[in-house]
């Protein structure tokens, strides 16, 4: 039988199988630092992008793949009237409730993780130099470090990545907070990085703190061929 466990480990080892044929790169930031700003900018560059995030999001996302088994373990109340997750309302119960935490990602993580394989071996299908896996929870999670090439954090102060949340989203600066404090640490992130993109200065600076980036992995990709 295939479980959603075993399934998930026949896809990751159809992830690893890219790996050594082109770099795969992995992206993280706290959360207002800039990960989409800069994985915004790799794509103008020919990147690969998969943004793990926006994909929980559709699997959530009306009719998305995870909303009847989020139903089944849930029930109803935790879907709107559209069909979509009721975030509002599973927010308050996972943060309430660790054992509804793991339910729910017991679901989800899984559904990620194979759409994450699906979007990878297309782009490099298609061509990819490298792909960039935009992981926001990338340093807590623990499970890409034997996958990515190379880690890249996206950093800024933290006041800098309050006052932007707060603007972006509409949140207030407690609640800004409390999403701070249960990710890892600017310091914590910074350690296990192999290259840092400051992102504090303007717009304009990050795109050339981007076409840098842009260039270094594609030297990382030469050197391994001509070393090879
Ligand atoms: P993340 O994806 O890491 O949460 P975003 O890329 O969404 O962060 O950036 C957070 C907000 O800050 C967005 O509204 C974005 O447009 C803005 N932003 C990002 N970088 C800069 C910058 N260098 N200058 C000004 N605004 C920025």
């Amino acid at each position: 039988m295939v479980t959603a466990d075993s399934k998930s480990t026949i896809e990751q080892s159809a992830l690893s199988a890219l790996k050594g044929r082109i770099p795969l790169i992995g992206l993280t930031g706290g959360i207002g630092s800039g990960k989409t700003a800069v994985s915004d900018l790799l794509t103008q560059l020919g990147a690969g992008i998969v943004d793990t995030d926006l994909i929980a999001h559709q699997i959530t996302a009306p009719h998305g793949s995870a909303i009847a088994l989020i139903e089944k373990q849930f029930g109803a109340d935790f879907i709107t009237t559209d069909g979509a997750l009721n975030r509002d309302k599973m927010r308050s119960l996972v943060f309430a409730t660790p054992e509804a935490r793991k339910s729910l990602e017991a679901i989800t993580h899984p559904l990620i993780r194979q759409e994450t394989t699906k979007q990878a071996l297309q782009l490099s299908e298609e061509g990819a130099p490298y792909l960039v896996f935009v992981v926001p929870l990338l340093i807590e999670s623990g499970s890409w470090q034997n996958l990515i090439d190379l880690l890249v954090v996206v950093d800024c102060p933290q006041e800098t990545q309050i006052q932007r949340v707060m603007q972006r989203s509409n949140l207030s600066r407690e609640e800004v907070e409390q999403i701070l404090a249960a990710q890892a640490s600017r310091q914590e992130r910074l350690k296990h990085a192999d290259m840092v993109i400051e992102n504090q200065g303007s717009p304009k600076q990050l795109e050339v703190e981007v076409q840098n980036l842009h260039q270094k992995i594609l030297r990382f990709q030469k050197d391994r061929l001509s070393s090879s």
